[in-house]
């Protein structure tokens, strides 16, 4: 029986929610390893819609058990203002049903301050991030001088990370023209929200052990998506975490053979938010088209999606990164009715093909995308729970997809409702 990693093969926002919940129903555990609170996950059940961005999807079920990793950066404020959203509409949340990891580094609203402060400073040559301080909380993680969920425990150690944490931040702020940390503030705050936040802390590591020996399902739901990684994204234009699939096992505390299938979800065309490079963008009406057909605004931050045809270029790559062994392909009917569809099949940059995004960034800020058209279809594939009700050109669509990228699709997505998906191979059974 194979534990499950789901993660984004493009630039994020390709439909992970949907599929992770749909996929949890057949977990027992449902653990995030990567990321903040920037993801925003939407999952329509019914006639409910749920926006989530630090808890794991599965939270919405009965009898799941949802934790968040080491791996994730904590925003203790947004947690509970999410807990708290979530219990408006019905769902139950409490020490039961959550753990959070005790090795986990907080983000503080001096980290949200930085990220602003940085990207004012930055003018055009911003990241364009999401303003929630996940870059520099992860920079305090490596730097050895974060807060992490344990050291709320203990006043003592409290002060002492708050001392070699400031020393930091203070310098910075002053070169960035910014006030000092109110030390008494923070703390205050952070003695306020550590009673609420301790019960939830465990030795997650333990935890996910235990379930692995007797037998339970793990599902690991990666966040953001694979152009965004730290290593192998388009650098610096990336968030600060790993978001391929090797990460689960780091940001959970489980060995690499704990990964069993790894699920990439793929929009049937592209989508990008915040700055950097995006070779097959289209500032035309085919993508304001993909834009208000597919709702391209950000769950988290509303801001609009920058849209494009599918590169299967950028798609093969990142599903041979992250070992990808099936793909969930999303959102297929925002193509319906176009008379003419293109993937991008390989780069031209200085008279020279490319099958792969070189990293230089002067070689990304030549390529010129090499395109195959494809007909398109007029029918609605809207609500498609069969191949058989699909037109002809979309299923020539998704194999070409598959061909291209060198990778089968175990999933595909017709709409955001949880059934509309049709089924081509159990993750889950491998
Ligand atoms: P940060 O993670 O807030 O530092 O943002 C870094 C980059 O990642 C920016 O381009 C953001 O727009 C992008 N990003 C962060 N979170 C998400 C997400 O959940 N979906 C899509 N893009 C994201």
């Amino acid at each position: 029986m194979a534990n499950v990693v789901v993660v984004g093969a493009q630039w994020g926002d390709e439909g992970k929610g949907k599929i992770v919940d749909w996929l949890s129903e057949r977990a027992d555990v449902i653990a995030r390893f990567q990321g903040g609170h920037s993801a925003g996950h939407t999952l329509v059940i019914g006639d409910k819609v749920f926006k989530l961005s630090l808890l794991p999807s599965g939270i919405v079920r009965e009898n799941k058990l949802a934790v968040i990793g080491n791996g994730v950066v904590l925003d203790p404020w947004a947690l509970f203002a999410e807990i708290d959203k979530l219990a408006g509409q019905g769902v139950r949340i409490s020490t039961e049903n959550l753990m959070i990891a005790e090795n986990t580094p907080l983000i503080l609203p001096l980290h949200q301050d930085l990220d602003k402060l940085r990207e004012e400073a930055a003018g055009k040559a911003k990241i364009g991030t999401t303003g929630r301080g996940i870059g520099p909380a992860y920079e305090d993680k490596v730097g050895r001088r974060t807060i992490r969920v344990a050291d709320l425990g203990d006043e003592e150690t409290l002060d002492a990370r708050l001392d070699r944490l400031l020393a930091h931040h203070d310098a910075l702020r002053q070169g960035l023209g910014a006030t000092p940390i109110d030390r008494a503030e923070l703390k205050a705050k952070l003695m306020e929200v550590a009673p609420k936040l301790l019960p939830y802390a465990q030795p997650v590591w333990k935890i996910m052990a235990d379930a692995r020996k007797s037998g339970k399902r793990i599902l690991f739901e990666g966040a953001q998506g694979s152009l965004l990684d730290i290593d192998f994204g388009t650098y610096p234009y990336v968030t600060s975490s790993t978001t391929m699939s090797g990460a689960a096992a780091s940001g959970t505390g489980m060995g690499p053979g704990a990964i069993g299938f790894v699920l990439g979800i793929v929009k049937a065309y592209t989508t990008r938010v915040g700055e950097g490079p995006f070779p097959t963008e289209l500032d035309d009406a085919d993508g304001q088209r993909l834009g208000e057909r597919g709702h391209e605004f950000g769950t988290v931050t509303g801001r609009k999606r920058r849209c494009g045809w599918f590169d299967a270029v950028l798609v093969r790559q990142t599903c041979a990164i992250s070992g990808v062994n099936g793909i969930a392909l999303t959102k297929l009917d925002v193509l319906d009715g176009f008379e003419t569809l293109k993937i991008c099949t390989g780069y031209q940059i200085d008279g020279v093909t490319y099958d792969y995004l070189p990293t230089a960034a002067a070689l990304q800020a030549k390529v010129t995308p090499v395109y195959e058209e494809m007909e398109g279809w007029q029918e609605s594939t809207a609500g498609a729970r069969s191949w058989a009700d699909l037109p002809a050109a979309a299923i020539k669509y998704v194999r070409r997809v598959e061909e291209l990228i060198q990778c089968p699709v175990a999933l595909l997505s017709t709409s955001p409702e949880r059934d509309d998906t049709i089924l081509v191979t159990d993750p889950f059974a491998d």
